[in-house]
Formats: structure tokens, C-alpha cells, sequence
């Protein structure tokens, strides 16, 4: 796995700070070399294990960049970070192709080119679609997004984007033209939007014509945001970062109300409103629809036994048993050793007939802990007739109950 980034850095002090903030805000391993000598001879050594790259520009032994041609010739990312505020020299290297170049004086640069590293770091797992009809335009498009390693695929138009969308539905970035024949961007962009909302793929939209309605137009069409050509670099890859930072943020947010966070299945409200939402389709398609309600048994004794830690590792684990169990069913934790599951085109014989299983499965497989082996059981209620999933739950409860009644370890429906 990657995971280092290479610090090219003379004062101790910077090469220190930087290497603080790696390890701190990324999890990375910084690995400093002082000089253009010390970065050969590791660079020449090495497996190329890093991601990206901080690089000084001035060096004693290398006064006028070569470490960043030396870095950039071994294909890492580079962030060049310089005392000297030298437009000229910022531009060509920039044309270069680093990925940015930082002043040093300013005081948010360390924690820029941190976040940087990060996004690089992420960026890999995102795939991006460029639309363009112009084959320089595009290709230079395409070159700057490699540039911080996303990967882009490409589109001549409209139509053609939406047929490769169609085949790559793992997109998360479009960056597409105004001006193209079948189907402009604007069009494009709506058409986009009948599927994928703004906070599930990100659309730039470019154009060289000039009048302010265009970036307003493009937005009111469902664009995230515009850039007149010709930008900039640097320009390019403010936005693009920029805007999938938003990206992540949102599906964070949604993560976080969505999942549990001990264990990773989805949460009480997930559980309640999606569950609404399939019983009602179920419902009126005649399908099957069973829900079944899981206590641990005894688990109090689990904790005093193991300590609350034992507790968790157990909770995790057994989220895990439930995820691969019940494929296509909903999976929650609903509450602090109880699971929720929604089974939909099971009939209550199906249904018990699954979770026996799996309470078998929970009862014969000892749950490691440190040094010790945990055995566990559920006590399992299950319905498959009720109004609602109120209904339903309160029904699989009382059931629940009466396993726990007649000695626990069962399932009841
Ligand atoms: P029963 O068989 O009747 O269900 O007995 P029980 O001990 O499992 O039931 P009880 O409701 O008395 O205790 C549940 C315990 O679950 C108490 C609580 O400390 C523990 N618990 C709840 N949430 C968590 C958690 O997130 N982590 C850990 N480790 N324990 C938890
Ligand atoms: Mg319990
Ligand atoms: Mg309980």
C-alpha cells in the first residue's frame, strides 16, 4: 500500500512541522531526505511507496529545482513548496505539470499542502467524465485531473456522455462544454439530473462564450459550478477540489444519519424510514415482507465478563454475521444489543428457516477476543403479517419475548 509521503526539505523546522502534520491529520508516514543527494539515493533505492511528494524548491546542492524534475521523473505527485514569490517560475513549473506551488511565507501553506496530499490520496477512487467536442480542450482536461490522479473517461457530447455514464455508473465528477452537437451541456446537465442528484455526482460546466447569465444559466440547470475557458491550472483544480471536498462532506453527513457507528449496519431511523418504503412496495406487489427482531441473550454478563470492550468486539463481529447472512434484507441495529431485520419476498417459513440457521451458526462460532473465546446467542422474534412496520416490530417483540420466556437461544414466530 501506499502510504509515504516524501518531504524534500533543508530546514529541520519545516521538514519537522510538515512531517507533524502528515502523521497527524493523514495517518501517512513521512520519510524526510535534506538534500537533492539524500532524495537520489533514497528515490533510487526505493519501491516508490508514496503518494505524493513536498518538495523545496531551493536546495543547497540544488538551487534551481532539479529535486522537483528528479521527483516528477520518478511519476510522484509534487507539491513545490518555495521562500521565492517568482511568478515566472511559479508559471513554468505549473505548465509542468506540479501540482501546485506553494509559498512558504504564507501561513496556511503547511496546512495546504497537507489537504493537498490528502486529495491525492483520495482522489484515485474517483472517476471523472470529460465532455468536450474539441480533442485539445478535452485532452487537456483529462491531462490536468491525471494530473492529481483521478481518472477521466470522455465524451464528444451530450449523447455520447450519457451512454458513457450509462456504463460507468461509479462517476462522481462531469466537467462537460456548453457548445456541442447533440445535445449541448445544459441539456446534458438536466438530463444528468433526472438521475443523479448534486450531492451524489458533481457537474462543472466550461465554456468559452462570454455574458454572466452563462455560469448562472448552467447552475439554475442543476450545474454545481462553472469555469470560463481559458482557466488557469490552478484554477481547474481549486474548483474541482473544491467542490468534491463538498461531495465528501455530504456523504459523510448522510453516513453519519444514516449508519451505526460501532458496528456499521444501518441505524434505528435508516431502519424506519426505508423499511416504510419497501413494506408499502411489497405491499402493493403482492410480495412477501418478514421482519424479524434479534435480542443477545444474557449479554449484560458479556460485558461484566469482558469489560465493555469485549461487549463491542462482540457487537462488531456479529454485525458482520448478520451482513453476510441476510443478503437483500435491510440490516439495523435498533438498539444496544438488538437487531432489526427486513426481509422482504420471505414468507414467515423462509424467514424462520434463515434465522435458525443463523442462530446456530452464532451459537457454534466463538467470537475471539484478546486471549479469551466469547460464546454467544440471540433470541430471535419474527411476523410477517401487520399494518405497518410499527405493527410489525411490536408483534416480532412480543414473540422475542417469549423466546426469552422458554430458555432463549430460539426463534419464534
Ligand atoms: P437478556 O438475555 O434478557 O436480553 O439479557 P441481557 O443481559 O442481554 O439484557 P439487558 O437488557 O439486561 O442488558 C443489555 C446490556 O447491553 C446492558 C448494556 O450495558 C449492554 N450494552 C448496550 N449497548 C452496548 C454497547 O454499545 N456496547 C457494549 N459493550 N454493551 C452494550
Ligand atoms: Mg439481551
Ligand atoms: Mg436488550
Amino acid at each position: 500500500m501506499r502510504n509515504q509521503v516524501l518531504i524534500v526539505e533543508d530546514s529541520a523546522t519545516m521538514a519537522r512541522v510538515l512531517s507533524y502534520l502528515i502523521r497527524q491529520q493523514l495517518d501517512f508516514e513521512p520519510i524526510v531526505k535534506a538534500s537533492l543527494a539524500e532524495a537520489k539515493a533514497y528515490l533510487e533505492n526505493d519501491p516508490c511507496d508514496q503518494i505524493a511528494a513536498i518538495v523545496d524548491l531551493n536546495l543547497p546542492d540544488a538551487p534551481s529545482g532539479e529535486a522537483v524534475d528528479l521527483v516528477m521523473g520518478k511519476g510522484i505527485p509534487v507539491i513545490v513548496l518555495s521562500g521565492l514569490v517568482d511568478t515566472k517560475v511559479r508559471n513554468v513549473l505549473l505548465e509542468k505539470g506540479v501540482v501546485d506551488y506553494l509559498n512558504k511565507e504564507g501561513r496556511y501553506a503547511y496546512e495546504y499542502a497537507v489537504k493537498l496530499v490528502k486529495r491525492l490520496a483520495l482522489n484515485p477512487s474517483i472517476k471523472a467524465l470529460v465532455v468536450d467536442d474539441s480533442l485539445v480542450s478535452r485532452s487537456l482536461m483529462v491531462s490536468l485531473l491525471k494530473q492529481h490522479n483521478i481518472k477521466a473517461v470522455e465524451a464528444r457530447n451530450g449523447v455520447e456522455a450519457l451512454g458513457v455514464l450509462e456504463q460507468h455508473p461509479d462517476i462522481k465528477l462531469v466537467v462537460t462544454d456548453y457548445n456541442m452537437g447533440h445535445m449541448d451541456g445544459f441539456e446534458l446537465t438536466t438530463k444528468i439530473r433526472l438521475k443523479y442528484s448534486p450531492e451524489q455526482l458533481v457537474i462543472i460546466g466550461v465554456s468559452m462564450e462570454s455574458g454572466g447569465e452563462l455560469s448562472a444559466k448552467f447552475i439554475k440547470n442543476g450545474a454545481n459550478d462553472f469555469l470560463r475557458k481559458p482557466f488557469s491550472s490552478e484554477e481547474f483544480h481549486c474548483r474541482v477540489m473544491q467542490n468534491l471536498e463538498l461531495l465528501e462532506t455530504i456523504e459523510q453527513l448522510h453516513r453519519a444519519a444514516t449508519i451505526d457507528e460501532l458496528t456499521g449496519l444501518f441505524n434505528r431511523r435508516y431502519f424506519f424510514d426505508e423499511g416504510e418504503k419497501l413494506l408499502s412496495q411489497c405491499r402493493k406487489n403482492n410480495r412477501h415482507f418478514s421482519v424479524a427482531l434479534m435480542d443477545l441473550d444474557h449479554f449484560k454478563q458479556v460485558n461484566d465478563s469482558y469489560g465493555h470492550h469485549g461487549g463491542d468486539t462482540v457487537l462488531r463481529t456479529l454485525s458482520k454475521t448478520i451482513q453476510a447472512s441476510f443478503k437483500g434484507c435491510i440490516c439495523a441495529r435498533v438498539g444496544g444489543e438488538e437487531f432489526a431485520i427486513i426481509m422482504p419476498d420471505y414468507d414467515l417459513g423462509e424467514a424462520i428457516e434463515l434465522l435458525d440457521r443463523f442462530r446456530q451458526e452464532v451459537e457454534e462460532t466463538p467470537i475471539i477476543h484478546e486471549q479469551s473465546t466469547i460464546m454467544t446467542t440471540f433470541s430471535i422474534g419474527v411476523v410477517d403479517q401487520g399494518d405497518d412496520l410499527d405493527v410489525m416490530l411490536k408483534l416480532a417483540d412480543d414473540h422475542l419475548y417469549r423466546a426469552k420466556d422458554e430458555g432463549r437461544n430460539r426463534v419464534i414466530g
